[in-house]
């Protein structure tokens, strides 16, 4: 039903229990786009858990074995801020390979999602704030050793900075981060990206999208990637509990479809992910999620040709 494929896992969900990121999330978008008909079980490929040398291509060793083995000290477990589970590692494991897999079908297809990952706070040696393992900068760095891709950009929409993916990348030519965040908002230190984009408070659809659009298609000229990964946050929305920006949820499909756009019409792959998302009621959260993929299918049926381009 849709023209791309949907990566998902069953085992995505965090095991936080009462939490305010909502780890049902994953699970409750499956099936909000199996009930409501955009896409069909024909549709969605599951992942398989992160290689360990592709983490490695990221993560220091250390970090890897802490979060492997439960060895977390009581301060990284503060930084983290989300319970340490066997489940919660399984998760980002998977999340990192379902990254992985979204890219790889992104270069084949044109276009792809995984209803997961996103966890852009985690930096090479520790986790921050809910994020345990980048999968974006694992997903790049596992493609340009498959020699699949060269360069890649990171267009980050997550209402925080994308601290760990800009410090990762710091000194890297190949991978342009991009990331529009609220400067008065989590994270405290915010290393540069190569590109940042910071908000007032109460930034709302018009100013959002004016700053955004313009600067992804001019980014994109310059850099030419051979791939762009989507941190897509619904956090963004005017009642997120987390967020001090104050976009509708028009807006946010407007946000979602400006990017895609501008890359997809260039020839360039698209790969996504959901990253944050804490709306006072779960519902607006999933919907925000799932409307990108609708964003995805709405620029696919748009540019045709260049769909069948990317797939030859
Ligand atoms: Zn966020």
């Amino acid at each position: 039903m849709l023209p791309f494929k949907v990566v998902y896992h069953p085992r995505y969900d965090l095991n936080l229990g009462p939490h305010v990121f909502p780890s049902q999330k994953f699970r409750l978008i499956q099936e909000f786009l199996i009930r409501e008909k955009i896409a069909g079980a024909e549709d969605f490929i599951e992942p398989a858990p992160a290689p360990e040398e592709d983490l490695l291509r990221v993560h220091t060793r250390q970090w890897i074995d802490k979060l492997k083995n439960g060895t977390l000290t009581a301060s990284e477990m503060m930084k983290l801020e989300v319970p340490y589970s066997p489940e919660l590692a399984e998760a980002v494991w998977l999340a990192a390979g379902g990254s992985i897999l979204a890219g790889r079908l992104a270069l084949r297809d044109g276009f792809a999602s995984n209803l997961s990952g996103g966890f852009h706070h985690a930096y090479a040696s520790h986790g921050e704030g809910f994020c345990a393992i980048n999968d974006v900068a694992v997903a790049i760095r596992s493609l340009q050793a498959a020699r699949l891709i060269k360069k890649a950009i990171v267009v980050d929409t997550d209402v925080h900075d994308g601290n760990g993916t800009a410090h990762i990348f710091r000194d890297d030519p190949s991978v342009f981060t991009l990331s529009i965040h609220q400067e008065n908002n989590y994270p405290a230190h915010k290393p540069p990206s190569d590109l940042d984009l910071p908000l007032d408070d109460g930034v709302e659809d018009e100013e959002y999208l004016s700053a955004l659009l313009p600067a992804v298609a001019s980014v994109l000229d310059r850099f030419c990637p051979d791939l762009l990964f989507y941190v897509g946050g619904a956090d963004p929305y005017l009642e997120d509990q987390l967020g001090g920006l104050r976009l509708s949820k028009s807006g946010l499909k407007a946000r979602d479809k400006g990017v895609f756009f501008a890359a997809r019409s260039r020839d360039i792959p698209v790969a996504t992910t959901l990253a944050g998302g804490y709306a006072r009621r779960v519902e607006d959260t999933v919907r925000i999620h799932v409307n990108t993929l609708v964003a995805a299918r709405e620029v696919a049926g748009e540019l045709p040709a260049a769909r069948n381009a990317a797939s030859q």
